[in-house]
């Protein structure tokens, strides 16, 4: 019974068109009622008691991997297993299905995948022999984005009907195809959302998380495929990317519900150069096999090659190992209930106009979670079916993409990066990145010129003909966005994601381009390690350690951990011809002190030095265990990613709540950080208490009284970081001395939550984007002043030069000149100051080019404008960092101000003589 209903079902799937199917009718409501035998392997709607896609109704993640162990055990097609724990300790799975004759040889199969990826030494007709004898790996993921809850929905009805279904068309599929199928790349978003879910059923509160749904970084889970920063990204590169070398990822997400039903590749301009053009045909190919499946079902509202495009790393890092990237964007419902257009139930839903990228518009006024179901199905099947209808072609390709970067010859020829480097810390971080990414590093074993320059011995060469070179000199170089308009002469075009992304740059590591093939003694690196400098024997005055790496905050925090004093110098000298610049740390000697100096030397590479004679400089001592408070708002990425900031330096800090506020600040507070993001609303009003229980009371609003209290802690003593728009909160709460340079709409703010339409900054972008859609919607716009008429003025995230005054103890450590992050950000001039004290710690030169790599329009209106703001308030201290110095805690060069910023307003000044005393107070 149930398998003659399959089989009807997989002929009106793929044979038979059936167009114009009332809405929600699928295969599985004629699926038998009858209760599973022992034994018996159960369908979705058994199993989980309800038809997937019902509305209301979701399967939860812990069900889920169940019912996956359940088709495991019960089918010869699948095998499960754990690949690790998330960030919150929930199972990060993966479920491999293909015919049982694959799996029996999975090993020769993957063995076959990574020879193709590696193929030095492989004959063109060695190549194709293996793509005759191996299978195409098809790795598919869902909810990255937890609240985009459908597609993993969906992936139980995929996945059943794989492991069971006798049709051709599903033989076919397993014969060629190894579908590697993990449920959700979040699943802690994914058990938080739907556990929150159902607890709001039927009560009066919000039933859409109203959090990020991942522990740190929400929605920007999908925004870390370069620094692999997240357990989860790592789990993905190491123990799917690398372990089994798919061909082809598919990446599923749902976007907002009143535009497209379903968004498919191939994806908007521009896309990244180093993307080898055969993925970018694979990409279009799959796509619009998906899109043909769908039209043939009469499964309207398809569009596609819209403003999604394939330009950030950030995004997509399958597409510089070998695969294409296939993203799938379905429109979504109000979590798992239907949406109504709020224009009328009879008003349909998306564009009208039937266009060239969008065949056949959708015409009704609903939309539900069994329709979300429906189309991921049709979809999942297509791009499996047309691979594995492709089998050989793609295993050709994936071998081609990789033997045209291994024989790669054409300019640039590597990357060096010098052995001396101002952060060896950042260095190393940096080099991990490329190995994780699978890029092979050399070292160098003696001395050698390249490029006219010389390089020491131990300087780090990473050549580009290698099999992820793609991945190499996307990451290394300098980006030059192309400068696309939505019409001739018109504004700017957003990207979908920021524009510059040139890892040294970002994590203050120098690194060159070198075009020219050059001679060198190279040793590959197997085993990655920070260089170490030998630790000095315990001085009779005091360690030094200098302000360039960030390993000097490991090793701060953890000896303000142990109660050890930590003081910083005031201004640079000199000991015995060696420099020390200001804000060198100088810490007295312990054992203790020496213990943890020389554990952070030896794991992030630190230099320390001793002095056993007192040099004479005036000093800040620090506050000892500075306690440092984050505004963490509801769902607010920035302050989730500097919440994991400032715990992989384990500062002492804490999250501040609302209930905070009931006691005195600064019993509590130290240092107070303001991210980006955070808004007058944020503090004042928070979460609204009737319509989020008190679960969620840190972050309901502190009222005005709150605001007050907060202005009255600072001019108390308090210290204030204000970081990108959080600045303008500060500027307001202090009437600080300072006025925006750029017009104030001067560009769609991105950030993230665009696609899913339900993020927290995705609004602006709205604005932006809808403005600029059209000719006649861009003059509205402009009449109305949704744009300003001066917005000349365009950075969508780049980085840009800074000059910076490293006396300051702000901006201790950093060199002269450095790009920051600038993404959407706010420039700044300073007015005439009654009572505050105003000092500029950076600025962007008067002189000479601002943009460093990305894209900038309006240059001159940054000229000689300011970035980064010191102020005294009272007998509080109060720093403004315009621009996102930490932009998803990238930017690695520049977020040490922040840092500077928290131990210094609370530090107190301390004369030569007290320091010259230090061993002996
Ligand atoms: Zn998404």
């Amino acid at each position: 019974m149930r398998r003659a209903s399959s089989i009807i079902a997989i002929a009106v799937l793929l044979v038979l068109p059936a167009p114009h199917r009332p809405v929600g009718a699928g295969e599985a409501q004629s699926q038998p009622q009858s209760q599973p035998q022992p034994g018996q392997t159960q369908t979705p709607q058994q199993f989980f008691g309800f038809r997937i896609g019902t509305d209301g109704e979701l399967a939860r993640y812990p069900k889920i991997l169940d019912y996956f162990q359940h088709l495991s055990k019960t089918t010869n097609r699948m095998k499960f297993q754990e690949l690790g724990k998330t960030t919150m300790g929930n199972p990060y799975v993966l479920a491999t299905i293909s015919a049982p004759e694959n799996l029996a040889k999975l090993d020769r199969l993957v063995a076959i995948n990574k020879r193709l990826a590696d193929p030095r030494g492989l004959s063109e007709a060695e190549a194709k022999k293996l793509a005759q004898e191996g299978r195409a790996f098809y790795l598919v993921y869902a909810t990255i984005h937890s609240t985009e809850v459908g597609n993993t929905q969906a992936l139980t009805e995929v996945v059943h009907r794989l492991v069971t279904d006798g049709s051709p068309e599903i033989r076919q599929m397993l014969d060629n195809v190894v579908l590697l199928v993990v449920p959700s790349q979040n699943p802690d978003g994914q058990v938080l959302v739907v556990d929150h879910w159902y607890k709001t059923k039927g009560t009066p509160f919000a039933r859409v998380y109203p959090d990020l749904y991942h522990k740190y970084v929400g929605h920007d889970d999908n925004r870390d495929w370069f620094m692999f920063t997240q357990i989860e990204t790592r789990l993905a590169v190491e123990k799917l990317h690398a372990a089994y070398k798919p061909i082809i990822t598919h990446d599923m997400h749902q976007q907002g519900t009143t535009g497209s039903r379903m968004f498919l590749p191939p994806f908007d301009d521009p896309y990244d150069p180093n993307v080898h053009p055969i993925l970018a045909q694979g990409i279009t190919s799959v796509g619009n096999a998906m899109a043909s499946a769908l039209v043939a079902e009469g499964k309207t509202g398809i569009e596609y090659l819209s403003r999604y495009d394939l330009w950030a790393p950030a995004r997509q890092y399958m597409v510089y190992h070998g695969q294409p990237r296939i993203l799938t964007e379905i429109a979504s419902v109000e979590l798992a209930d239907p949406f109504v257009n709020p224009a009328g139930a009879d008003v349909p839903l998306g564009p009208q106009d039937a266009r060239w990228n969008y065949p056949v518009p959708y015409k009704s006024g609903e939309w539900r979670l069994r329709q979300i179901v429906d189309y991921a199905v049709t979809a999942t099947f297509a791009g499996i079916g047309h691979v594995a209808k492709n089998r050989v072609t793609w295993l050709e390709n994936f071998y081609r993409v990789h033997a045209d970067w291994v024989n790669r010859t054409s300019a640039p020829y590597a990357f060096v990066l010098p052995a001396v480097q101002r952060d060896p810390y950042e260095a190393y971080e940096l080099l991990n990145i490329l190995h994780i990414g699978e890029v092979e590093l050399h070292q160098a074993r003696a001395a050698f010129t390249a490029g006219g320059r010389q390089y020491a011995a131990g300087s780090w060469v990473v050549r580009l003909a290698q099999p992820y070179g793609a991945f190499a000199k996307t990451m290394l170089e300098r980006q030059r966005y192309p400068d696309l308009r939505l019409f001739p002469g018109g504004p700017p075009k957003p990207p979908y994601d920021v524009t510059g992304h040139t890892l040294g740059l970002l994590m203050g590591v120098e690194v060159d381009q070198i075009e020219q093939p050059f001679e060198a003694s190279l040793e590959l690196v197997r085993t990655l390690r920070p260089a170490i400098t030998p630790m000095p024997a315990q001085p009779k005055w005091a360690y030094l350690v200098g302000p360039e790496s960030n390993a000097g905050f490991i090793a701060v925090a953890r000896l303000q951990a142990s109660g050890v004093a930590v003081y910083r110098a005031a201004r640079e000298f000199e000991i015995t011809g060696r420099a020390f610049a200001s804000g060198t740390w100088i810490v007295p000697p312990s054992p203790e002190a020496a213990r943890i100096l020389a554990d952070v030397s030896m794991s992030a590479g630190l230099t320390v030095a001793a002095a056993d004679t007192p040099v004479t400089v005036d000093a800040y001592r620090l506050k000892p265990a500075t306690r440092i408070g984050l505004w963490r708002g509801a769902n607010n990425m920035p302050g989730g990613w500097m919440k994991w900031l400032l715990e992989q330096y384990s500062f002492n800090h804490r999250t501040i709540a609302s209930t905070d506020f009931a006691g005195d600040l600064a019993a509590q507070y130290d240092a107070i950080i303001l991210p980006d993001g955070t808004s007058r609303a944020t503090i004042v009003q928070g979460l609204d208490p009737r319509r989020h229980d008190k679960e969620w009371s840190w972050a309901y609003g502190v009222g005005d009284a709150g605001w007050k209290k907060l202005a009255d802690w600072v001019r108390g003593g308090g210290t204030l970081v204000a970081i990108g728009s959080g600045v303008d909160t500060a500027r307001a709460l202090l009437d600080l001395p300072i006025e925006p340079s750029l017009p104030v709409a001067s560009g769609g703010r991105r950030g993230g939550g665009a696609d899913s339409g339900t993020g927290a900054s995705g609004d602006a972008t709205r604005v932006m984007r809808e403005a600029f859609s059209s000719p006649a919607r861009l003059s509205a716009a402009l009449r109305e002043r949704v744009i300003d008429p001066a917005s000349v003025f365009y950075c969508p995230g780049s980085l840009l030069q800074n000059e910076f005054n490293a006396s300051h103890p702000v901006a201790f450590g950093m060199p002269p000149a450095w790009p920051v992050f600038f993404e959407s950000d706010q420039a700044y001039r300073l007015k005439p100051g009654f009572a505050i004290q105003s000092e500029v710690v950076s600025r962007y030169p008067a002189q000479g080019p601002i943009l460093q790599s990305g894209w900038l329009l309006g240059e001159d209106l940054l000229r000689d404008q300011a970035n980064v703001v010191a102020f005294r308030v009272g007998s509080g201290y109060v720093v403004t960092m315009g621009s996102q110095v930490d932009f998803r805690t990238q930017p690695r060069a520049t977020f040490k101000q922040v840092f500077n910023a928290l131990f210094h307003g609370p530090s107190t000044r301390v004369s030569a003589a007290e320091i010259a005393r230090l061993t002996n107070p």
